[in-house]
């Protein structure tokens, strides 16, 4: 487990909601528009942002965090010279036999 701060969770906008409505995909523009009008109402928008964007430099996210896609949270990290983990570009080792 990493050590992110997810302490702002308590307060979100979108707990007790279906975790599927943050999780739209390619195409789903409404579902997309639909998430990011919660998000826009949650006190923890920032730190779900942020919190979003720490983890996307550690694993493979999708979804929707703080209001941000994955495509925004890839430019955003791009910005800060950052770079996003994808499953693709992940680097696969051989496992000793
Ligand atoms: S910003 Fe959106 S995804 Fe993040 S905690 Fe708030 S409602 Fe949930």
């Amino acid at each position: 487990m990493d050590d992110i701060n997810r302490s702002f969770m308590s307060k979100a906008a979108c707990k007790g909601m279906d975790p599927e409505m943050f999780m739209p995909v390619r195409g789903e523009n409404l579902k997309i528009r639909a998430a990011k009008q919660i998000c826009r109402s949650c006190a923890v928008q920032t730190d779900c942002a942020e919190y979003g964007l720490q983890l996307s430099t550690m694993y493979d996210t999708h979804g929707i965090f703080g209001g941000l896609t994955r495509s925004e949270r890839e430019t955003i990290l791009r910005e800060r010279g950052r770079k996003m983990i994808t499953w693709t570009g992940a680097r696969l080792t051989k496992v000793p036999q």
